[in-house]
């Protein structure tokens, strides 16, 4: 069976990763989906997004069966564009769950055919957000056991320029 997980990912964080590693020993195919949203400002582009989760794999033992791609629309739309049966979504508290039963149930009416798998996320990743690690990441904090680290040099970079800029903006205030 053929299983997308589609997200943001601005940035993969080890929550994220851990959801595709026990997905890739659930399902025979897994395509993390990085998703460009034109209503969401991300901090990188799909490019760098897609780079950052391919270059993470390794640390998962790069397994075979997952995969990578960009895409845009609706999920359950490019779901059936690449024959997925299955989105999977990630649960960390009943606030997620709460707009996870949402869009699974509007993806339900638009696809009937595909049915939305939640795992629950690891303890120690539960309160773990790409938001998190950014706001960590733009005050110094360590990153360290919150992104894989792959992730941790181009987080920090981009972390300088936007604090660069927002210095930049408040000198010209
Ligand atoms: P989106 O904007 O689609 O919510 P995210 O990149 O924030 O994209 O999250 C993608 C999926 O991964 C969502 O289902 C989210 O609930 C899940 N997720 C995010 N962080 C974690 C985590 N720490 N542990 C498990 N699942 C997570």
């Amino acid at each position: 069976m053929k299983a997308c997980y589609p997200g943001t990912f601005d940035p993969i964080t080890n929550g994220h990763l851990d959801i595709i590693e026990r997905a890739s020993r659930l399902f025979d195919e897994v395509v993390v989906l990085i998703m460009v949203n034109p209503r969401k400002t991300c901090l990188f582009s799909s490019q760098e997004r897609k780079q950052m989760v391919e270059d993470c794999l390794e640390s998962i033992g790069s397994p075979k069966n997952v995969s990578v791609m960009i895409g845009s629309g609706l999920t359950v739309e490019f779901a059936r564009k690449i024959n997925a049966s299955v989105i999977i979504r990630g649960i960390r508290a009943v606030s997620d769950y709460e707009y996870e039963l949402g869009q699974a149930t509007a993806n339900m009416m638009l696809a009937h055919e595909i049915e939305t798998a939640f795992l629950i996320a690891k303890p120690q990743y539960s309160f773990l957000s790409s938001s998190v690690c950014k706001e960590i990441a733009l005050n110094g904090g360590d990153l360290l056991n919150l992104v894989p680290l792959k992730v941790i040099d181009p987080l920090n970079n981009k972390m300088k320029e936007v604090a660069q800029h927002l210095k930049s903006e408040q000198v010209n205030i």
